[in-house]
């Protein structure tokens, strides 16, 4: 059968994006600095297979060299890089120091590999080597591990800074500062500080500012997780202890520049020291606290967890923790930023919740619930803002009538009864955004918002006539509870919050006047010549 040809020519494709052009810039190369790789260099050389290479591509890629320069060679080429040079590495390569080689097939050329001489014991490079796709994939996962680590402890210093604006807690301001100190070691532990420009002047000098930041992070390290561990808790007095620490570890920061490679080493030696007891003796107070009923504790040791592991791992020589140090170690903080985040929320949380009870506190009265005269001050002062744009307001003073003749003929206890009874009947008249408080004493305060004066006058009527129901579920003989109610009317523009309630108060006691137990509305009032409200009956109780 003929094949068949749907299409001979070529279709010309327009829908596409173009970018860059061809270069015949040379690939970067820069000279081995000759101070970094001195007496210090350490060699391997990597044979070719017996048979010779077989012509097929092979890539070799060093990670975990913490402070110093590696040098990879073959044949003519010739690469050095450090973990905070970015630009000088091999393009395909950034996590580790790698190289691309293409050996002419039965060729017996080896591979040579230089690295200076481990600030730590057992801090010694971790070598990569096959087919260039797989080592370049390890070596991207290494990277986003990597950032995706600073890019969280960004994401918690940033979080915590909301905190601090939020809640105005100082302790949030020091998460922030443990977050950035964090960021800063690990960005040049992990080589992004010179990623994809370099953004600190960390250079040729890995080692020193590898230590330094090592030494302010251990001043951080040990107090977090101290705290974390409820050892602040158990021992208040730790504090100056911690601030002694801190001060043994920072103090030496200024030699630290000057220092040769040999006090380097000795100085990380000291750090790691400092790392293992604070470990330890943080498990050591966790576990006590929680096993004395600290439930915090609780997530003091889960943020030790990884650490201790690695610390396992390492005085076993595990291949994963060799392998994957510098991840699982930044995976490790990662995780202590976010307890210790976590904590701090919760601090928070409990913050808001105590002062939340104040508030609430302040703003009640104790004996009947309501909201006390601060309280209705100052929501009376908001319903005057509101009225402000022309809606009307109305307050109401109540007075219960020879209040102190109830607690004189039924005792304290009744009359405090009474008030609360008063309290309830008042509380169950309101409706929508009507509010009621006590004053002080046996006076209390209605606000009427959106009611006109014919309307309110009303409304306290069936006030008035609800409080003299309460004595009825008192079941008291001879109990008999009545109010006295002053009205008055905001007067927009030419009003104040004190002037409407001196007029409510006024209305109130020429209620009194008037024989008790009734409404007085304080704009009629005013109507009425003063002699007139002075003549009527002053007692009628
Ligand atoms: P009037 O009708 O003129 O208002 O007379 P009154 O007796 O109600 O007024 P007066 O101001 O003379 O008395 C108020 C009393 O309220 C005096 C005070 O001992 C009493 N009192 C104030 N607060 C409380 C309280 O919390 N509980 C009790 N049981 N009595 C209180
Ligand atoms: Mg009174
Ligand atoms: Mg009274």
């Amino acid at each position: 059968m003929a094949p068949c040809i749907v299409s001979a020519a070529p279709q010309p494709v327009d829908d596409y994006l173009l970018l860059g052009q061809a270069t015949d810039e040379p690939t970067p190369h820069r000279a081995c600095n000759p101070a970094q790789l001195g007496e210090r260099r350490q060699t391997l050389v990597i044979p070719a297979p017996t048979a010779g290479w077989s012509g097929q591509p092979q890539a070799l890629d060093v990670f975990n060299v913490l402070a110093g320069e590696v040098e990879l060679s073959y044949a003519d080429r010739d690469i050095c890089g450090t973990m905070s040079d970015a630009r000088t590495r091999d393009s395909r390569f950034r996590a580790g120091i790698g190289i691309v080689i293409v050996p002419p097939a039965g060729s017996h050329d080896p591979l040579r590999v230089s690295w200076p001489e481990p600030l730590k014991k057992r801090w010694g490079p971790t070598l990569l080597m096959g087919a260039p796709s797989p080592v370049q994939q390890n070596d991207t996962a290494r990277l986003l591990i990597r950032a995706a680590c600073i890019a969280v402890a960004l994401a918690l210093a940033l979080s915590a800074l909301m905190g601090y604006l939020s809640a105005r807690d100082r302790a949030f301001l020091g998460y922030v500062g443990v977050c950035t100190a964090f960021v800063l070691w690990q960005s040049v532990l992990s080589g992004l500080s010179g990623y994809p420009e370099p953004w600190l002047p960390v250079a040729w000098a890995t080692a020193p500012w590898v230590v330094g930041l090592t030494a302010v992070v251990m001043t951080l390290f040990v107090p977090v997780l101290w705290w974390l561990n409820g050892g602040l808790r158990l021992w208040p007095a730790s504090r100056r202890v911690l601030r002694g620490l801190a001060v043994a570890l920072l103090a030496p920061l200024l030699v630290v520049p000057s220092m040769g490679w040999g006090a380097l080493g000795w100085a990380a030696d000291v750090l790691e020291a400092v790392y293992m007891v604070g470990c330890g003796v943080c498990l050591g107070t966790g576990l006590w606290a929680w096993s004395r009923g600290d439930r915090w504790a609780s997530v003091g040791l889960l943020a030790l967890l990884p650490f201790l592991l690695m610390i396992v791992a390492d005085l076993l020589a595990a291949r994963w923790l060799l392998a994957y140090r510098v991840e699982l170690l930044q995976v490790s903080v990662t995780w202590l930023l976010m307890m210790a985040a976590y904590a701090l929320n919760q601090r928070l949380g409990q913050l808001r919740a105590q002062r939340d009870e104040l508030r609430q506190l302040a703003d009640t009265d104790v004996l009947t619930g309501l909201g006390n005269r601060r309280a209705g001050l100052r929501q009376l002062a908001s319903r005057l803002q509101s009225a402000g744009d022309g809606r009307p307001l109305v307050v109401g003073f109540l007075d219960i009538d020879l209040f102190k003749d109830i607690n004189d003929r039924h005792g304290h206890d009744i009359g405090d009864a009474v008030l609360i009874a008063v309290a309830e009947a008042l509380r169950s008249c309101m409706r929508g955004r009507e509010d009621v408080f006590r004053m002080g004493g046996e006076e209390f305060l209605l606000l009427l918002p959106g009611c006109s004066r014919q309307q309110a006058a009303l409304r306290l009527e069936r006030v008035r006539q609800r409080v003299s129901e309460a004595a009825a579920g008192l079941q008291v003989e001879g109990l008999v509870i009545t109010a006295s109610i002053g009205l008055a009317q905001w007067r927009p523009g030419s009003d104040d919050l004190a002037a409407l309630l001196r007029r409510a108060d006024h209305a109130m006691y020429a209620a009194k006047r008037a024989g008790r137990d009734r409404v007085m509305d304080g704009e009629q009032l005013e109507a009425i010549p003063p002699r007139a409200t002075a003549a009527q009956p002053a007692d009628a109780g």
